[in-house]
């Protein structure tokens, strides 16, 4: 098990921390969401775990050894796949391997000849075919697998990565969460950042939500979802938007409501978030009572990028 403990880091020259407390947990075969909106300190979480930067306070454990110990017994027990390309952009792929493979061939947790993991990283991450071009000369989505395919050579314990799927068509990131999910089903710890929460939605058990370096959330991903509030929207003819936003307001926070442009001058959808101790019937009755005559009506629990936004109070942040 990976764990990170009481985590605090402040730049040199920064006013605040770049990581304030930051404690959890991996385990060995999942995969942990990361998340957290511009800022918020994953980088830098992720540059310790990776030995780049060293602690200031807290400690991180790899199976009960420190990290530091860890890094001299195991070196490759933890793996990274940055969100830059990590590869030498003249030598082909295969190239690529045979140099990268070389460097961690003593550290490697296996213990298979170089040649073999070579042919092991280029079928797992299906480059085969592309093992005699040059890196960079590949589209962004085989980048990316090449990326990927350095990463996982090691056959680390532990496996992070920063952003894998970004600037990646529909197929590659496809094929790249599949690769994921491999590497967590043959019992690789995976910390997956990522700002794509469908995503995270589809892969993590687990999700650590931060923001101005804290840890906001943290938990399995469907508990989190489940305990969040529901979500009723609505399209009716009968009553104003005034009328709606004055009915909502005893049942939960509106988040939107407005009169639909072209349509009948009482034609509105809505879209409430329920306080905790209201039914969607409840309200759907109340609009009703009111005058409401509902066109449509669905509900149901925040999904991961409504939760997010909601904790972190926005979904894109610039500083
Ligand atoms: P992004 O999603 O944009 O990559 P992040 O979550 O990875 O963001 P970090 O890069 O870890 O966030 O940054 C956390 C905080 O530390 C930010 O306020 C950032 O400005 C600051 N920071 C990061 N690197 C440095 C540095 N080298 N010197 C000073 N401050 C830094």
């Amino acid at each position: 098990m990976l764990t990170l403990s009481g985590i605090h880091t402040r730049y040199p020259g920064a006013t605040g921390f770049a990581l304030e407390g930051v404690t959890f947990t991996v385990e060995r075969g999942e995969v942990l969401g990361l998340l957290g909106p511009n800022g918020a300190g994953k980088t830098t979480l992720i540059s310790h775990l990776a030995g780049i930067l060293p602690l200031q306070q807290g400690s991180i454990g790899v199976d009960g050894q420190s990290l530091q110990q860890s890094r001299k017994t195991h070196p490759a027990r933890i793996a990274v796949a940055p969100q830059e390309y990590a590869f030498f952009p003249t030598l082909t792929v295969c190239e690529n391997l045979q140099c990268f493979g070389a460097m961690d061939h003593g550290a490697a947790s296996s213990s298979d000849p170089l040649k073999s993991r070579i042919s092991r990283a280029l079928s797992f991450a299906q480059l085969e075919s592309f093992s005699g071009q040059r890196a960079n000369t590949l589209s962004g989505g085989l980048k990316r697998r090449l990326n990927l395919a350095i990463a996982s050579m090691s056959d680390p314990d532990y496996l992070l990565l920063d952003e894998p799927t970004v600037g990646v068509d529909p197929q590659s990131r496809a094929f790249l969460l599949d690769a994921v999910r491999q590497l967590a089903s043959d019992g690789m710890g995976v910390i997956y950042t990522s700002h794509y929460m469908e995503e995270v939605e589809a892969l993590a058990q687990r999700v650590v939500i931060i923001d101005h370096g804290k840890v906001l959330c943290q938990g399995a991903l469907n508990t989190l979802l489940a305990s969040g509030q529901t979500e009723l929207r609505f399209e009716q003819i009968g009553l104003s938007d005034i009328n709606v936003r004055n009915v909502l307001q005893n049942y939960g926070q509106v988040q939107s409501s407005r009169q639909l442009i072209g349509q009948s001058s009482e034609q509105c959808s809505g879209q409430v978030l329920l306080h905790s101790h209201y039914q969607p019937g409840q309200v759907l009755l109340a609009l009703e009572q009111a005058g409401a005559r509902f066109v449509h009506a669905e509900f149901g629990r925040l999904n991961l990028e409504q939760l997010f936004m909601q904790l972190t109070k926005r979904s894109l942040r610039d500083n």
